[in-house]
């Protein structure tokens, strides 16, 4: 048992890595502030993540309350938004320069990191389980390590093995990514308080579930998530993974991961949780539809309704490596010559500016989006009012933000017939209201919503839809991961529910 002050280093390295992406990861992606806040030191990392939706401020919110004589380490933390494989220099230099300042915080009696879980980086494609063994082999075997993890992690036992605890959020939109800092912070606080080490249980499924199935608010998650709360009241921590399905290495997959103080606990309820997942295997499924029947079908709700219907253009999502610049969804709405509808975030900095300097009012003529090279899309051409320029600093209120300023980069929304588009000059997902609000778009009074978004914008936009539908136009983010081209995962892992088992190819030798 550990007494008086104790030290804990706080740090964190996140990424969320879509293998197949064609949106390269950069240093300079680390280092902007846009839906991430830059690379933070020390102090910084405080005074940039103590408030909204962050499991730091999560963490030492319940550190201040419950042990306010404890001393927090603030070390570094470093994000950027989800796209291919991080550079191996740039995950070196990252994890580097987190482990010095873990070093000159020692002696610790805790580690706490703020994680993502599904990272890959060229030459450690298990990067969580690189930076949990670093941070291990530097603090050695009697410091606490525990990490907080988003759901689409792809857990790997190495991960589990240099670390002491891996507490994930429970919702998908992430709206409980605070509350998880806060039961990170208590399952560290019952380890350094009881002297204990927890027994450990992770249990891996044999099939991809596709993003835009994985939604806490439709089954079977929603039952999923239901019994896992009951199953915690026998263990320290439960948590599920269903898993980033982009990512091209073997523990690409669903996992259920238990901790308790003793190893029957732990296994009992991973195993009865890993059952209950394989048990619904076929129920991960939906309606998904091609562009054209998805804005017929809007239209057809939308006459006999004053919301507007949403509809989720799921692969183009930016969240999930998307380029968010696809022009798919908008040539359909232009084509079924589609009034009071609006489509965002664009990502596309040449039409912003363009926008900018021509001025609201003026009309000029585009080839808008379509740059990224993702199969199947091109720019659109035509001609585009420009009804509003704007700096694209917005202060995001919804459920997942909760009150965060978000950088989206200079906008505009370009009206084409009765479609506006809501174009900005940084890759953020739609998934705050506030965004359409930004570029002069009241959302409530729009027909139809097209959202370049899987599942996040549920969480702010649901209460006001007539109804939501998922569409599948061209994108980074297969709906449907059999389509992408894997080389890696486990074999014999089912490419989607029920779906066909993968074989590695045999190399020619
Ligand atoms: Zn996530």
């Amino acid at each position: 048992m550990k007494k008086g002050t104790l030290k804990i280093a706080i740090g964190g390295f996140i990424h969320e890595t879509n293998t197949f992406s064609p949106i390269p990861t950069t240093m300079a992606d680390f280092m902007n502030d846009g839906e991430c806040p830059g690379i933070l030191r020390g102090e910084e990392v405080i005074h940039r993540l103590n408030g909204g939706n962050e499991s730091v401020a999560g963490f030492l919110s319940s550190l201040y309350k419950l042990q306010p004589d404890w001393l927090p380490m603030a070390t570094l933390w470093a994000g950027a938004a989800p796209s291919a494989a991080v550079p191996r220099s740039v995950f070196e230099q990252i994890l580097e320069e987190l482990v010095t300042r873990i070093k000159d915080a020692m002696p610790l009696d805790g580690v706490y990191l703020d994680l993502h879980g599904a990272m890959f980086s060229e030459g450690y494609p298990d990067a969580e389980g690189e930076i949990l063994y670093r941070v291990r082999q530097l603090v050695g075997p009697d410091v606490a390590i525990v990490a907080s993890l988003d759901p689409h992690a792809n857990v790997s036992p190495q991960m589990v093995e240099y670390s002491d605890g891996l507490i994930a959020y429970r919702t998908y939109p992430h709206v409980d990514v605070a509350e998880t800092g806060s039961r990170a912070f208590q399952f560290l606080e019952h380890m350094l308080l009881t002297g204990s080490k927890p027994s450990k249980s992770l249990r891996q499924a044999d099939f991809l579930i596709p993003a835009v199935f994985q939604p806490t608010s439709i089954a079977p998650n929603d039952k999923i998530l239901e019994h896992m709360l009951a199953l915690e009241s026998n263990v320290l921590s439960i948590s599920y993974c269903p898993c980033f399905p982009a990512s091209d290495f073997p523990h690409c997959r669903p996992a259920v991961l238990a901790y308790a103080d003793d190893q029957e606990a732990a296994s009992c309820a991973a195993d009865t949780l890993a059952e209950l997942v394989q048990r619904h295997e076929g129920d991960f499924v939906g309606r998904l539809y091609q562009p054209g029947e998805a804005v017929a079908e809007a239209l057809r709700i939308a006459a006999d309704e004053s919301r507007p219907v949403i509809i989720a253009d799921v692969q183009d999502n930016p969240g999930a490596g998307g380029s968010s610049d696809t022009t798919g969804m908008l040539r359909t709405l232009i084509a079924a010559k589609c009034n009071d509808a609006a489509i965002g975030l664009l990502f596309d900095p040449a039409a912003a500016a363009a926008a900018h300097q021509a001025g609201e009012g003026a009309e000029i003529r585009l080839a808008l989006g379509g740059k990224s090279g993702v199969e199947g899309d091109t720019p659109l051409e035509g001609n585009f009012i420009v009804e509003k320029i704007s700096d694209g600093a917005v202060f995001a209120t919804g459920p997942i933000f909760c009150g965060v300023d978000v950088a989206l980069g200079l906008m505009a929304c370009l009206r084409i017939g009765g479609v506006r588009v809501v174009v900005s000059s940084n890759r953020v997902q739609m998934l705050d209201t506030s965004f359409f609000r930004a570029a002069g778009i009241a959302p409530e009074q729009q027909n139809i919503l097209v959202v370049k978004s899987t599942a996040h914008f549920r969480a702010d936009f649901a209460p006001l839809a007539a109804d939501i539908l998922l569409a599948a136009a061209p994108g980074a983010m297969p709906a449907d991961p059999t389509g992408l081209p894997w080389r890696n995962l486990a074999p014999g892992i089912r490419t989607r529910p029920l779906g066909p088992p993968f074989h590695p190819i045999a190399s020619i030798t």
